[in-house]
């Protein structure tokens, strides 16, 4: 373990941003994570734990300690006739693990292929996609509590998801570490193609297979979203609003094309449609702007700065209130 002064972080997010943190050291173990935090009990400097920065605005340079873990062990802790939970380590790879899984014929997390991150990111956020969210598969998470210096184990209600969110993001936001990750996945075939038209695509590769819907989830991804290796991104910048339906009648009565998701009780609204309708779509200054297919995804098309993303993603919120009244949430984690 070591711990490296004024390290540039531009590989550890995915804006592609030059910004530094003045410590920073990476942790294979508990053992090595515990000498950083008797280091830090020294030192107090502001904790930040990341894992591959894709979720993640820094504004500036972060004037603290920042850690990574990396873990990357799998091990498999339970097995039934129909069901396989693995303990996995914070550090791997996410997409790793999905093409593990899909490999050895585990259903459940296809749908999630490609989604840039580690394991121990995943339940942070809640990470969904073409209609599969990783709380239905989470069992327990394991954590480090910063506060009573121990190890717990949260089990699924305990983590309290939601849309994008979770206790991670709320009242254990900055409060602990995940080190490890337990997910279920299933034996028997379970393909979730409800969304859009991914059965017609997956059918045109033959069988509603794994690694059929694997190879057409990471087509349609890599056709919709930049690669952050080629442009600076962090995936949807904000989250889609969720509103009452009294609220959504208002909106389809005015606005007769509103795309609207019903959620348990109330209505999900796409947020790219809404930053669309605004005219924002592909739109480019100096060095940040808008993607160009995908309205949701704010870009750093060269040397843009933190605080220029912002900026951009706050003039975006205000038109947004102006013409609708409502008022996006960010999904990124600015830091
Ligand atoms: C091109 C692109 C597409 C994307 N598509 C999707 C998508 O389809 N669905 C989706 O849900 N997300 C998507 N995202 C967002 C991102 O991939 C996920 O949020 C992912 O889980 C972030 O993983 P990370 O390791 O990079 O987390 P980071 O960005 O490093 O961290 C995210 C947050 O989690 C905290 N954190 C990280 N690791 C730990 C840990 N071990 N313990 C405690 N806290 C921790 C950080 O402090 C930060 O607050 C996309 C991003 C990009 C760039």
């Amino acid at each position: 373990m070591e711990i490296l002064n004024d390290f540039l972080l531009k590989e550890y997010n995915s804006f592609g941003l030059d910004v530094k943190a003045h410590r920073f050291s990476t942790f294979e173990n508990i053992e090595e994570f515990k000498e950083l935090l008797k280091y830090n009990d020294k030192k107090n400097y502001p904790l930040l734990v990341i894992g591959n920065g894709s979720n993640i605005l820094f504004t500036g340079d972060f004037n603290g300690l920042v850690i990574h873990p990396s873990m990357q062990d799998i091990k498999k802790v339970n097995e039934t006739k129909s069901s396989i939970d693995f303990k996995i380590g914070a550090g791997m790879i996410w997409d790793e693990f999905v093409s593990f899984c899909v490999n050895k014929n585990y259903w459940g997390i296809e749908n999630l292929s490609n989604i840039p991150g580690t394991v121990g990111s995943a339940p942070i956020q809640n990470i969904g996609a073409y209609g599969v969210e990783i709380k239905n598969n989470i069992q327990f998470v394991e954590i480090f509590d910063l506060a009573d210096k121990r190890i717990k184990v949260l089990n699924n209600a305990a983590c309290k998801f939601g849309y994008r969110s979770s206790i991670f993001k709320s009242e254990l936001k900055g409060q602990c570490v995940v080190l490890n990750v337990v997910i279920r996945l299933y034996k028997k075939p379970n393909p979730i193609l409800s969304y859009e038209k991914l059965e017609e695509k997956v059918l045109k590769l033959g069988k509603k297979n794994l690694q059929n819907i694997r190879n057409t989830i990471i087509e349609i991804r890599s056709q919709k979203l930049p690669a952050p290796s080629e442009i600076g991104n962090a995936g949807s910048f904000f989250k889609n609003p969720v509103l009452s339906n009294e609220k959504s009648i208002e909106l389809q009565n005015e606005f007769k094309d509103i795309p609207v998701y019903p959620v348990d009780n109330s209505v999900k609204i796409s947020a790219a449609w809404l930053i669309e309708k605004c005219g924002w779509k592909g739109y480019k200054k100096g060095n940040v702007g808008v993607y160009k297919k995908q309205s949701l995804v704010l870009v750093n098309h060269g040397n843009a700065k933190g605080h220029e993303i912002l900026e951009l993603a706050e003039k975006i919120r205000e038109s947004v209130f102006e013409k609708f009244k409502i008022m996006l949430e960010p999904e990124v984690n600015v830091i």
